[in-house]
This record gives C-alpha cells, sequence and structure tokens, in this order.
C-alpha cells in the first residue's frame, strides 16, 4: 500500500511508498518538478507546502532531456 499525494503546483497523482508512512522532507514531482515538503506520519498526510518551483527561468518539459 502506498500513499497518494498530488502536487499542489500541477495535480499529478504521485504514490510513495510505505517507506513514506513515517516521513518528513521533500519530495520532487515527478510532473512539474516543483519541490514539496511534506509530513507524513503513519501514512497519512499531515502538512504539505510548495518550497520550490521547477527549474527556475525553464518550462517544464517532460519527457525530454535538454542537452547543453
Ligand atoms: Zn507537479
Amino acid at each position: 500500500m502506498g500513499i497518494k499525494l498530488n502536487c499542489l503546483a500541477c495535480g499529478h497523482a504521485m504514490e510513495l511508498g510505505e517507506a513514506y508512512e513515517d516521513y518528513e522532507g521533500e519530495v520532487r514531482c515527478w510532473g512539474c518538478q516543483t519541490v514539496l515538503q511534506v509530513a507524513l506520519a503513519e501514512g497519512k498526510l499531515r502538512s504539505m507546502r510548495r518550497i520550490a518551483d521547477g527549474p527556475s527561468g525553464e518550462r517544464p518539459r517532460l519527457g525530454e532531456a535538454q542537452p547543453r
């Protein structure tokens, strides 16, 4: 059983593994790269807030690498 979260920025559904049942820290959205600060206890979401956006000055690109 995982823990389901929705990204605050893009609404992307994320599922965290059991290792996150008691976790406090950062999670990066797989969709938009926004960093979320989450606090989980006993498999329940206690708090979630957005602490950073994706790569600055750049729109997130899905499935596309950006060689320099
Ligand atoms: Zn997102």
